[in-house]
């Protein structure tokens, strides 16, 4: 099989399966191997897949990605980088995965965020890991999918912290923020073609996206590479808070995703947009991020309110 895509459309997905001979769920498992290459492990050298199945009939996929200089929780998980395909493509539910090792504790707990999260089925494609999950099978169809409550019970999630019409992590969100002041779009500065403004409001379109319903910090950020193209992101969090997912951490799934294969290097423009004074602020960090993974990367923030 062909190295596959991060988004799969549902005619290709469907023509997939069909050229070989399985059912949808089975193509799954047959992603994974092929798309190890799309993983950036340049630390581990541990490639991690998951391909995912979302309601819309589309498939997505994520891979780990690490960043050498910066500490190890600054990595995005392939599960991580999975959910957040979804959120960049606006899939409203994530039913099946497969992914190639046993995902880790951060990510079981990343995806509670997910509404109905404990229904989620995964498989594991590494025979050696989860043997004992995988005989638990629970619904014995023999499909080797397993309830994601099976492999984290007992779970701490937005049910513990949230009201129940509080809209979770792949629901749609429209914060309302505006930017703090229009004396901001004099700025005229040019990166690549783009102005600050457009950078700007692409980051603020991202972050009126963002999922932080324990903080209320919404963020969002804009990128642009050497060749004027615009990536974004938004920031997610997690009931646990350690697992949740920094605004430049989502933009750089869209920048792997998107972005034709390039090293980070390629990006020479930055925007933040949050909310001034917020008590979770991604100021400093991005910064820092960018020094290190893309130090010629322009990076400007920008300050909104909610109203
Ligand atoms: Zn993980």
């Amino acid at each position: 099989m062909d190295r596959p895509s991060f988004l799969i459309r549902p005619e290709e997905v469907e023509s997939a399966a069909k050229q070989h001979g399985v059912s949808v769920l089975q193509l799954l498992p047959l992603l994974v191997n092929p798309a190890k290459s799309l993983a950036r492990p340049p630390i581990s050298k541990f490639s991690v897949v998951a391909v995912g199945l979302g309601s819309s009939g589309r498939i997505f996929l994520g891979v780990n990605v690490e960043f050498p200089g910066l500490p190890l929780h600054h990595s995005i998980h392939a599960e991580q980088f999975l959910v957040t395909n979804l959120t960049l493509n606006s899939e409203k539910h994530l039913r099946y995965f497969s992914v190639s090792a046993a995902p880790c504790g951060h990510c079981r707990q990343f995806l509670q965020e997910i509404r109905d999260a404990p229904e989620i089925r995964i498989l594991i494609t590494d025979p050696n890991a989860f043997r004992d999950a995988a005989a638990e099978d629970d619904d014995g169809d023999g499909d080797g999918f397993v309830r994601l409550e099976s492999i984290l019970p007992h779970r701490f999630g937005p049910d513990n912290l949230l009201e129940k019409d509080v809209p979770l992590l792949l629901e749609l969100h429209d914060n309302r923020l505006t930017l703090l002041s229009d004396s901001d779009l004099q700025n005229v500065g040019i990166c690549n073609g783009h102005t600050d403004s457009d950078l700007k409001h692409t980051a603020l379109s991202a972050a009126k996206r963002s999922y932080s319903p324990y903080s209320r910090c919404p963020s969002g950020v804009a990128l642009v590479d050497c060749e004027g193209k615009v990536y974004r992101g938004w920031y997610m969090e997690s009931a646990a808070y350690n697992p949740s997912l920094g605004p430049v951490q989502a933009a750089l799934v869209d920048f792997v995703a998107n972005g034709g294969g390039g090293g980070f290097e390629r990006i020479v423009g930055a925007v933040l947009v949050e909310k001034k004074d917020a008590v979770v602020r991604q100021e400093h960090t991005a910064r820092m991020l960018f020094q290190t993974i893309a130090p010629k990367c322009e990076f400007k923030v920008f300050h909104c309110y909610e109203y």
